[in-house]
């Protein structure tokens, strides 16, 4: 096992900053603080009871946390690790917003597969936010992101479990070699991002 670290408030502050550098409209809001969202939610609470309480969201270049008080309740390393993720979805969605928005809008195999390879980018910082804090990924949570992929929640994105199993454990793999790193596809990036604390 290799070097664990924790997250501070600190740490989450520095990365909101930074992730601001690249992309300058983006902003961390709160669903019960925004009209919209709370239209939003009151128009899905007939098929989703807990948009407003448990769901991130992210919306116009913004990310959408349930409430001050709920991500109270998470902490910073939950936070974090949402934040790296959605970093990526944010990035990729302005370097290639058109393919970007038309896979998460249509329903065809073809925007199920583009869609599930948005996420995989995602979780992938997911899986390294996971080694940077622990020093290990477990097989929960590698079975936990499986779910993800291949259930009914974000519409079966992707239909071969036993493939991206493998595929995940691949991964897994290479981010405990130091051969996946960084914030973003981007190697050069990762040198910039503010270090966590050992603990
Ligand atoms: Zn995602």
């Amino acid at each position: 096992m290799s070097q664990q670290n924790e997250v501070t408030q600190d740490n989450v502050d520095q990365w909101i900053q930074w992730m601001q550098q690249h992309l300058p409209r983006f902003q961390v809001c709160f669903k019960d603080e925004s009209r919209l969202q709370r239209l939003i939610g009151w128009l899905l609470w007939p098929i989703n009871r807990t948009y407003m309480t448990e769901y991130t969201t992210v919306m116009f270049g913004k990310i959408y946390f349930p409430s001050r008080e709920e991500i109270e309740s998470w902490g910073p390393a939950q936070v974090y690790a949402i934040l790296r993720h959605e970093f990526v979805h944010l990035m990729d969605a302005k370097r290639f917003p058109v393919w970007f928005e038309l896979s998460y809008l249509l329903l065809f195999p073809a925007g199920l597969t583009l869609r599930a390879y948005w996420e995989w980018r995602g979780y992938t910082q997911t899986l390294l936010v996971e080694h940077e804090l622990y020093g290990t990924i477990s097989d929960d949570i590698q079975e936990h992101i499986l779910r993800r992929f291949v259930n009914s929640e974000y519409g079966w994105m992707f239909p071969f479990p036993n493939w991206l199993r493998r595929k995940m454990r691949k991964l897994c793999q290479s981010i405990e070699a130091g051969e996946v790193t960084g914030p973003y596809p981007y190697k050069e990036w990762g040198r910039e991002t503010p270090p966590l604390r050992g603990v």
